[in-house]
């Protein structure tokens, strides 16, 4: 196996969705800076969103200080590289692409992000945890000439503890010339994009988000089967009710004896979106008329809900989920049932506010029914 192998192996099971992004961006910052303004649900959306609109400033502009500005947010404020000094930047603008990339591994963080802002579709980020995975998935998957890519320094510590591993084992490897590590990075990005059929980005964002699973992975001696279902997708979120906890209208729970079996399995993180969204426990039963969560006596508690069902997707989000297990027919957790808002036991097809919610952002929702 080569190393484009193992990259379409491992990056084909992670391209159903992008919940594993999950960086938020300072949005108020770009927003009084530079004017924009981010309309993606998801961190993955509003990171590409970002990056294009910068791309789209910058090529734009033709003062060369604004220019500079534009790249140094980029690297700094998105980025986090806080020490980035204006020189460094305005050397960067004198370089073409091609002279940026002859700069090797030093400063490959902040120069491979100038790059990116001039040509998004053409240039990927190159950083200590896109080097990582790179370096811990031929390991994982037995790759035959394994090339070493440029070990980096980084402040997050399992990404140091990989790092050592990777240089204690990598005695043997091929050590691409410092100049043009970044061509070959450039050359596998683009066979597994197009191999799945999506952009380079996506592919440096996958490896750059899971450097902490791959890792872990290899620490612990996974086997290629392994790789294909790391942690994350051993964690989800479920409805607190199923899994016993009292949180129903009525003060009571439904545990389902399917879920709590699962339980013993995998990680499966309560929540509650009423409970969340502000409403006490018990309370007056609620179904959907209308798209309105409304009670018995024709109370209005939509906001509520809503909240609650945005709070459940921050959580989702926090933690990578990518699947949810909800209680069926509930106005919020409901997914292809739910009550018919004239609180008689009849059923319409529809969903619950918080299903609905995580469906439009790209996760999963099965109901206790579906196990
Ligand atoms: S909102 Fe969802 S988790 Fe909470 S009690 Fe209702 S069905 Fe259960």
């Amino acid at each position: 196996m080569n190393l484009t192998d193992a990259l379409n192996c491992y990056c084909s099971k992670h391209l159903d969705n992008r919940n594993w992004y999950r960086w938020k961006i300072q949005e108020d910052y770009f927003q009084a800076n530079f004017g924009i303004t981010l309309k993606g649900k998801t961190c993955f959306d509003k990171t590409v969103e970002l990056k294009n609109k910068l791309h789209e400033k910058w090529q734009s502009e033709s003062d060369s200080d604004k220019r500079k500005s534009i790249i140094k947010a980029y690297i700094s404020v998105w980025g986090g590289i806080k020490r980035i000094s204006d020189g460094t930047i305005n050397y960067y603008m004198t370089l073409t692409p091609k002279c940026l990339i002859s700069l090797g591994k030093k400063g490959v963080a902040s120069w491979s992000k100038a790059l990116v802002i001039q040509a998004p579709q053409q240039y990927a980020i190159f950083d200590a945890r896109v080097s990582l995975s790179l370096n811990c998935l031929q390991e994982m998957f037995e790759v035959e000439d394994k090339h070493l890519f440029p070990i980096l320094n980084s402040r997050n510590k399992k990404v140091q503890e990989g790092n050592k591993k990777i240089a204690d084992i990598s005695g043997n490897w091929e050590k691409p010339d410092d100049s043009k590590f970044y061509d070959r990075y450039l050359s596998d990005l683009k066979s597994v994009a197009d191999h799945n059929h999506t952009d380079i980005a996506t592919i440096e964002m996958l490896l750059f988000a899971k450097a902490e699973d791959i890792w872990m992975c290899f620490k612990n001696n996974c086997k290629y089967s392994d790789i294909q279902k790391d942690n994350h997708n051993r964690i989800k979120l479920c409805s607190a009710c199923l899994l016993g906890l009292a949180c129903r209208y009525n003060g009571e729970s439904v545990p389902y004896e399917k879920v709590l079996r699962l339980a013993e399995e995998e990680v499966l993180i309560p929540v509650c979106p009423e409970q969340m969204g502000g409403l006490s426990t018990p309370r007056p039963a609620v179904e959907l008329k209308n798209g309105r969560a409304v009670t018995s006596d024709g109370e209005d508690v939509t906001k509520n809900f809503e909240a609650g069902a945005r709070q459940v997707l921050e959580i989702a989000q926090l933690y990578g989920v990518d699947t949810v297990i909800l209680k069926q027919r509930s106005p919020s957790c409901g997914c292809g049932q739910v009550y018919d808002g004239t609180f008689s036991g009849s059923v319409v097809p529809g969903n619950g506010i918080t299903a609905k919610l995580l469906l439009e952002n790209g996760i999963k929702v099965l109901t206790e029914e579906d196990l």
